[in-house]
């Protein structure tokens, strides 16, 4: 869990935005605004550590996944985003609609702050990390976390 600065996490945020940016682009804002968005965060979420319950809620999610983790929980970062939620960066929902969590391919992962010990919230962005993708495969819905 190292700090690493704004300028590195924002330089890899490059080929991420390619990776989750599968997804439609708001209508009339596209990919600069969801990269605006997504530098925000990095400057306005801090890092949190993962309380315990991550261990469980990650060992249930390898258990269930029935897949081979493309990261592990040490690898990932956790960030601290507003409350209530904040403006999806990779949108494949409305423009008015706000995300209560995402995965980033650097290992970021963001939580909105009410929701850090939503286990389907947390554990959506864990799928995320783990199956390393930004869409959302059937798996998701199986596993009853589908989109959120
Ligand atoms: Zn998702």
């Amino acid at each position: 869990m190292q700090a690493r600065s704004i300028r590195t996490a924002v330089a890899l945020l490059i080929p991420t935005l390619v990776l989750v940016g599968g997804v439609r682009p708001r209508a009339g804002q596209g990919p600069s605004a969801a990269r605006a968005d997504m530098i925000w965060l990095f400057q306005n979420a801090p890092q949190y550590i993962a309380p315990a319950l991550s261990d469980t809620w990650w060992d249930e999610l390898v258990l269930a996944c029935g897949c081979v983790p493309q990261t592990t929980l040490e690898a990932l970062v956790w960030h601290d985003a507003p409350a209530r939620g904040f403006a999806c960066p990779a949108e494949e929902y409305n423009a008015n609609s706000l995300c209560t969590g995402q995965w980033v391919s650097t290992g970021d992962i963001f939580i909105a702050g009410r929701y850090r010990l939503d286990e389907r919230v947390v554990k959506h962005e864990m799928l995320h990390a783990m199956l390393r993708t930004g869409g959302h495969p059937a798996l998701f819905g199986r596993l009853n976390l589908g989109m959120l």
